[in-house]
């Protein structure tokens, strides 16, 4: 092995811009380049869904396991994937996950079971392809059954890393499964795959995996306590030796405010003007008052309790009344989709909702917003936040997970940080950031100084990227 790459096999159920619920796929998207310029061979293993099969048409097909084929396609990077054809589980329209009303597949354990399984043995003597990984590097529950298979039963199996996205999403199925997917026997117990009666493949993967890894060192200890811990917090204290914390990069092509083709206008930390052309264009594409004046609020997320949305409903008047703007881009719970909609029925002009999932407006509001909203309960890393900086919009977040790690928050009537943080998850904490955040910038040159601190910060893959690399060489170099 001295003598070629490290090779990582990268097993997720999402990468950009093929298959994107969240920021899981940007950051499979964009680890990867950034560990090839490290000199690693990564590639990509994903399930064939029939929108990457839109993109991508056929792609040939090299080796068959298990019964799907594997086929291999380059993604826009130049990153070689491993797609795992398998129509019966992965050929039909709707989401990754769930189906085009928001129900779970029904039978996600066999999509995701057997994807995992298929992956495990590409990392294994037993695979049919000639190139094979040094190190099998799974993401959250959908991989999680890979470990468990390296481990209790292929030969030659790589060691292996997980790494966790989101702690809440566990993967918990009926224990028929177990039967269902001929796990090996043994597996399903506490010291295993099981977590209180059912099959849990996030668990397998964090009992079975070498490493584990989260997506920020805040987050690796707040899994570790039994309010985030999801159950599992016990788990992750008895491995706490084996559990790292690296925060997520950003993809610089793809969000940079001085190249970026999907706004109206670019701008960089010396020409902040060009930023205000932007702000109008969201202002008339929302049909909110056009007034470069008001301070206009943006948010882009999943509308989830997890992202605080509830909150922003909350403190929505208020920030009317003081005669700011609110704007948000989203999808998610029905009842949350609901308030914000009514929220902007009572303030036409001053709140605009836009329910979906577009990349473009994105964008735009990262671009045109001067300040950017993440009142997260909890938030393992977070992209948006990271966006916002590098956008010259600061974030006002609560400082849980990755947002703790990621902004450096300014002292009421302080113009340093790049950011307004606040601590309890309530409606009146976040309105007292926001207050925060209006009194500085009523102040413009100290509002620029920390729109210019946020734009400076270096959140490129790079730092994280060797982060990784170290950790690879510590689980091929053996004990
Ligand atoms: P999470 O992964 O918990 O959803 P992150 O902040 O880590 O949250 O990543 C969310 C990613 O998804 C970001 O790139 C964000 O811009 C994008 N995103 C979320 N909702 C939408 C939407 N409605 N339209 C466009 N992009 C969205």
């Amino acid at each position: 092995m001295a003598d070629r790459p490290l090779r990582v096999l990268f097993v997720a159920s999402e990468c950009a811009p093929w298959v994107k619920t969240g920021g899981l796929a940007d950051v499979v998207a964009a680890l990867p380049p950034a560990l090839a310029a490290e000199g690693l061979d990564v590639r990509v293993c994903l399930p064939f869904y029939r929108s990457i099969r839109r993109e991508v048409g056929e792609a040939p097909a090299c080796a068959t396991v298990l019964g799907a084929l594997v086929r291999e396609a380059l993604l826009p990077s130049g990153i070689r994937t491993y797609l795992i054809d398998a129509p019966w589980l992965f050929g039909r329209d709707g989401g990754p996950y769930q189906d085009g009303e928001g129900r779970d597949w029904p039978d996600n354990a066999r999509r995701f079971g057997l994807f995992a399984r298929i992956a495990a043995t590409l990392a294994s003597d037993e695979t049919p392809l000639l190139w094979r990984p040094d190190v099998f590097h799974g993401h959250d529950w959908q991989a999680g059954l890979g470990p468990l298979w390296l481990k209790t039963a292929l030969p030659g199996a790589a060691p292996s890393v997980m790494t966790i996205h989101n702690l809440a999403f566990q993967g918990l199925f009926a224990p028929e499964m177990v039967d269902a997917l001929h796990l090996p026997p043994g597996v399903f117990a506490v010291e295993g795959a099981e977590f209180y009666g059912r099959l849990s493949f996030l668990k397998a993967g964090l009992h079975y995996a070498d490493l584990l890894t989260t997506v920020s060192p805040t987050y690796a200890r707040e899994i570790q306590e039994e309010a985030q811990g999801c159950g599992l917090h016990g788990l992750l204290t008895r491995r706490r030796d084996q559990l790292v914390g690296i925060v997520n990069g950003i993809d610089d092509r793809i969000w940079n405010p001085a190249s970026d083709r999907l706004i109206r206008a670019r701008y960089d930390r010396d020409n902040l003007a060009a930023k205000g052309v932007d702000k109008e264009a969201v202002q008339r594409r929302f049909d909110l008052t056009v007034d470069p004046a008001r301070p206009l609020f943006g948010l882009v997320g999943r509308l989830t309790w997890q992202k605080g949305i509830d909150l922003v409903a909350e403190v929505g008047d208020r920030l009317a009344g003081v005669g700011g703007q609110l704007v948000v881009l989203g999808t998610g719970e029905r009842g949350l989709e609901d308030a914000l909609r009514t929220l902007a029925a009572r303030h036409r002009g001053a709140v605009a909702v836009r329910i979906g999932f577009d990349e473009r407006l994105a964008h735009e509001i990262e671009a045109g917003a001067d300040a950017f909203l993440m009142p997260s309960r909890f938030e393992p890393c977070g992209l948006n936040q990271m966006y916002s900086q590098r956008y010259g919009t600061p974030p006002v977040a609560r400082a849980t997970g990755g947002l703790a790690d990621t902004i450096r928050g300014v002292d009421p009537g302080g113009c340093e940080g790049s950011g307004f943080l606040f601590g309890e998850p309530t409606g009146g904490a976040l309105w007292e950031a926001i207050e925060r955040a209006l009194a500085s910038y009523r102040n413009p040159s100290c509002w620029a100084r920390i729109m210019r601190e946020g734009m400076d910060r270096d959140f490129s893959w790079a730092a994280s990227a060797r982060r990784y690399h170290a950790l690879y060489d510590t689980l091929v170099a053996g004990p």
